[in-house]
């Protein structure tokens, strides 16, 4: 299927939400589901008691971009969200999609095939007759931001740091990019920097929670340069133009911006640095919706090293997942809200 690169009407923002379907452990504890999916509506039933204990349902309703309920697959989540950017990313567009949500309601599960399948289109787009003479290259980064700092995830959880030039282009000096060549090496840097994540001393989940996770297919364009002159150290990636970018971000748990009274200080630091993070990319993403001039990036961490993805032509998708169970009604009510300021 040859998919035209003239398709450019696009939404700017996409604000998707994503529902799981109930676990074993809330099924075994027979928990109710309280989100029901109408279209791209859903309501939200919340068990409520009044002052007599008498219980009573408080309905909360939404509407956003797309719902996608608990039967829809991944497949499914990638067409109605990434498929419809991968051409404009030949024409200077710079996308980025969020999972947003509490940990546990199924941002990992969403991000995690997400960059297969758009290299897979980006991989076919370069073999088109247009592109293939073009020089065009596809890299792949992934990395984290941990309290504020960033690590390579691809190279031992390498300490990295991020420098501007004058241009507003943002540099993360020390980050190693991986040419993709095949779908193969992007299952392979997922896997390695899925393991790199998890290595922290409290256990995987924990950790994983607490950082946001960023994984970035770049297309470059690469000067014409003579075999004799090619770098020894085989990362020639610094020599070529950014021509699209789109970066797939799995954030950490909505929640863990809550944890700023914790008693343990270091989670207390991370709290607020996460909640800092998720604050700041919300106001980002707001005054992109109006065309502003003026983009708050110095907020957190995730918004500056974001920046060269907000200015010129840039698409956001923000998929926010909600566990439906009664326990975590709190949590879902606190995840639509954010995503109905971004819309
Ligand atoms: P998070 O990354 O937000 O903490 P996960 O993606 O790890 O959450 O999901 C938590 C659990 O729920 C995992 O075991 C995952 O496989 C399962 N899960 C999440 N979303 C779905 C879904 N849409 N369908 C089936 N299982 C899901
Ligand atoms: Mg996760």
């Amino acid at each position: 299927k040859e998919i035209s690169p003239r398709e450019n009407n696009v939404a700017k923002i996409k604000v998707v939400v994503r529902k799981r379907p109930l676990n074993k452990k809330e099924i075994s504890r027979k928990e109710d589901d309280i989100v029901t999916v109408s279209d791209n509506a859903l309501t939200v039933h919340e068990p409520k008691l009044k002052v007599d204990l008498t219980a009573y349902v408080e309905k909360h309703e939404f509407c956003f971009d797309a719902v996608l309920d608990e039967h829809v697959t991944n497949d499914k989540v990638y067409h109605v969200t990434i498929e419809p950017i991968i051409p404009i990313l030949f024409q200077r567009t710079k996308a980025t999609c969020f999972a947003y949500g509490q940990t546990g309601s199924g941002k990992t599960f969403t991000m995690q095939p997400l960059p297969l399948r758009a290299a897979q289109d980006l991989i076919r787009f370069l073999h088109q007759p247009v592109y293939r003479n073009q020089r065009f290259k596809l890299w792949l980064s992934y990395f984290e931001i941990y309290g504020g700092k960033l690590f390579d995830l691809l190279t031992d959880r390498k300490k990295l740091c991020m420098r501007e030039d004058g241009r507003q282009q943002v540099c993360i000096v020390g980050l190693q990019e991986f040419e993709v060549l095949d779908v193969q090496i992007v299952k392979e840097c997922i896997e390695r920097g899925n393991a790199a994540r998890s290595t922290g001393s409290t256990g995987a989940n924990e950790e994983s929670s607490r950082s946001h996770a960023i994984l970035q297919l770049a297309i470059k364009k690469h000067p014409e340069i003579k075999e004799s002159k090619r770098n020894n150290d085989g990362n020639e990636s610094k020599g070529g133009k950014v021509v699209g970018k789109i970066s797939f971000i799995d954030l950490a748990g909505s929640e863990r911006g809550a944890d700023t009274t914790d008693n343990d200080r270091q989670t207390r630091i991370e709290g607020a640095e996460i909640n800092k993070s998720l604050l700041a990319l919300k106001e980002c993403i707001r005054a992109l919706d109006n065309d502003q001039i003026h983009i708050p990036f110095r907020g957190s961490k995730l918004t500056e090293v974001l920046r060269d993805s907000f200015v010129g032509d840039s698409r956001t998708v923000m998929i926010s997942c909600i566990s439906p169970n009664a326990g975590s009604c709190e949590h879902t009510l606190n995840t639509l809200r954010y995503a109905d300021r971004v819309k």
